[in-house]
Order: C-alpha cells, then structure tokens, then sequence
C-alpha cells in the first residue's frame, strides 16, 4: 500500500497521555482542562437529548447557535457577521482547518506556515496536493520577522496560516503583526486562515486581535474556533469557522461531504450557554491566568527558564540547565523517571530544532500544578 503520507505517525498528543497512564505521572502533555464543563451546559445537553432533539442539524448549523456566534463576534470585535451566510459549524476547530484547507489549497499550492506548528495543518495541506513552507520562529520570542515571510512569497503562494494566540509558544499577534501580515496579503492577493481557538485566553490585559476586527482582512479569511477551548470541553469537539459569504459557499461545499453536520444536541446546548451564560467566556482570561501564575511562581526557584505565556493555557520552560539531553529524550525521561508528562517542542517543527523546550498545559487544578512544580523543582 503506498501511503499518502508516508512521514506521518501517531501524534504526540496521544503518545504522551499514552505514557502518561502507563507511567501514572502527572499529565502537562496533550491540552485539555482537568475541570469539567459548566453546569449549565451539561444540563442542556442532557435536556435536548433526553427531549429527542436528536437528528441531523442544517449543514452549516443550527441558527439560534450561528446567531449566538455572530452576536459574539460583534460584542468582542465589533464584526459585523452575517450568522446565516457566513457561520459554519463545524465538528471542532480540526475539522474546520481541514475543510478550509481542503477549499483553499489546489495542487501545487504553496502554503506559508509558521513553526512551531499545530500539527494538523501540515497534513490537511498536503492531501490537498499542497506544500507548506514552514518559517521557524524560536525561544525566546516566537516574533515573526516580516521580511522573511515576504521573501518566501512567490507566485505559487495561495494561504498564510495564523494562529493567536499561539500554541505551543503562548504568543499573541500585536498589531504590528497584523498591520505587515495585511499589507502582504492584500499585496500578494492571497487567503489567510487564522486559527483562534485560544481567543478568549489572553493574559495582563492584552486584547485578542481577532482578524474579525479587519473588515480588509476579513475578506481574504477563514476565522477558526474551538467550543473545547472556551467551555472546558474538548471531548465535545464542536467548533466553527467564520468567513466571508463567497469563502463559506466553498467551505460549505467540503463540510456538507466531511460530517454533513455536528451533533445537534450540543449545537442547542452551546446556543443556550452563550445566550445564558456569556460571562463565562468574559472570566476566562483571568481564570487562566491566575493558573499561569500558580505554576510559573512555583516554578520560580527551579532550574528551568520560564519563557513568557501571553495567552492559550500552555507554558514554555527551557531545561538547558537541567539535562543535556535532547527535548523527546527528556520528555520520555521526565514522564518515566520524574513522572511529569511535557510536550517536546521539536516534534512542531518540519526542520530539526534544537531549542531545549517543552510545554507545560496549566489547564489544571491548582494542586496539580503543585505537585507537578514540586518534583520539576527537584531536577
Ligand atoms: N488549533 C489549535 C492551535 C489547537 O490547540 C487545537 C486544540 N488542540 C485545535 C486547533 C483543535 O481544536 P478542536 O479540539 O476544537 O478540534
Ligand atoms: N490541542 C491539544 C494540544 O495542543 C491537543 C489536541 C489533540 O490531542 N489532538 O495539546
């Protein structure tokens, strides 16, 4: 069988919660909260289900939920958003970056991405008959150097790939970076996808500069979200993706063959927790950085550097005081010697890096961060 991605293997996120269980350690590795989903939200859940609101949904979603995002968007970023022409629900932000991909990327394309990457970007690009370009930023300061990023423009370049805040380096776009990332796609008319799905975690009073505040930018652009991000619930995988009303038609085109449709019951349930409940999503900055805070002065008198979290609820350390060894060797140490299981950074890069980094997630309960510190505080 001649495999269509040959170089592609089990992702690091289930090999270290796999090592994780095996070894008993605490797990920091793959990103999901270890509290639960509001209760609001579980109540709706379980109502619609138990009331046989149980069958296929719209394609692009159900409207009192595409009217619940819409009015988000307005209340954070002053977009104006058209639910029904330019809202699509989507199985989880992953399903979206594959779909929007997929409508985007034609043989031949070029895609520019940046690295450390989410690591579902790189496949869903070359399915599509594509090729990433992937430019390296590195510790400590993940910038983006523009001048790079216009030099590696050519005329086979159709996408830019964003993510803000970012994961794995907590990095936020400022508006530098949205002012030099516009000017190139207008300039070079290309599409940019921006994966948000960290929009509502950003740290020290820093606003999220969403693309949705770009009316010019917009136009050009997929906006992608994750549902599991912002209500504690990444098992429910539901998320959406927001473009302009001719870029939705073509993403519409992909999904409507992709899942048709995603789980009606939760779409009804989320409708209600936004309408109902929308501090929720206010409190989560400050609900997460009071977990950033917990583990980094806990971590304070180790040996590791701690690099800057910005937002997302991942935190760098740098270890080259602590071990020799190179960033998967220390991770498959740490989680089976020390019992803490970290993310190497390496494994998001296509070139090697030798950058001594891992993340930490910090969507835990504060005693786990604790305990975690306590033993990194060893080493
Ligand atoms: N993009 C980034 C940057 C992520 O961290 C994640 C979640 N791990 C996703 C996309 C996918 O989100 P979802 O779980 O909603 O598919
Ligand atoms: N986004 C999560 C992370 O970065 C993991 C998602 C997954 O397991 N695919 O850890």
């Amino acid at each position: 069988f001649e495999s269509k991605l040959p170089n592609l293997g089990t992702s690091i996120f289930s090999q270290m919660t796999a090592l994780a269980n095996q070894f008993e350690a605490i797990n920091l590795s793959q990103g999901f909260p270890e509290f639960d989903a509001p209760e609001l939200l579980k109540k709706q859940l379980n109502h619609y289900v138990l009331e046989g609101v149980n069958q296929y949904s719209p394609s692009s979603g159900v409207p009192r939920l595409q009217q619940q995002i819409a009015q988000l968007a307005k209340r954070k970023y002053a977009a104006e958003i058209d639910a029904a022409q330019q809202v699509t629900v989507t199985s989880g932000a992953t399903e979206a970056l594959f779909v929007a991909i997929q409508a985007l990327v034609r043989e031949g394309d070029e895609v520019i991405v940046f690295d450390p990457a989410y690591d579902s970007y790189q496949p869903a690009i070359e399915l599509a008959g594509g090729k990433s370009v992937n430019i390296a930023l590195h510790a400590p300061s993940y910038a983006i150097d523009w001048q790079t990023v216009a030099a590696a423009i050519n005329s086979k370049t159709r996408a830019i790939i964003i993510n803000t805040p970012h994961n794995p380096s907590g990095k936020t776009l400022k508006q530098h970076d949205i002012n030099a990332l516009k000017a190139l796609v207008i300039k070079h008319d290309l599409y940019l996808i921006s994966d948000e799905v960290y929009e509502h975690i950003t740290f020290d009073q820093q606003p999220h500069l969403s693309v949705l505040r770009d009316n010019e930018l917009f136009a050009r652009s997929f906006v992608i979200s994750s549902f599991g991000k912002t209500f504690h619930s990444t098992g429910w995988k539901m998320g959406y993706c927001i473009a302009p009303a001719a870029l939705a038609v073509e993403f519409r085109k992909i999904h409507q063959y992709v899942t048709f449709s995603s789980f009606t019951p939760a779409q009804h349930a989320l409708a209600d927790m936004l309408e109902q409940q929308g501090e929720h999503v206010d409190e989560l900055s400050e609900f997460y950085q009071q977990k950033r805070d917990v583990l980094s002065k806990a971590l304070k008198d180790s040996r590791f550097t701690i690099l800057p979290s910005e937002g997302t609820y991942f935190l760098l350390l740098d270890y080259s005081d602590v071990s020799d060894l190179n960033d998967v060797e220390f991770c498959q140490w740490l989680v089976e010697q020390a019992g803490v299981a970290a993310i190497p950074l390496s494994v998001f890069y296509q070139q090697p890096s030798n950058d001594k980094v891992i993340r930490l997630c910090f969507a835990k309960n504060d005693a786990t961060l604790l305990q975690a510190a306590e033993i990194l505080c060893q080493l």
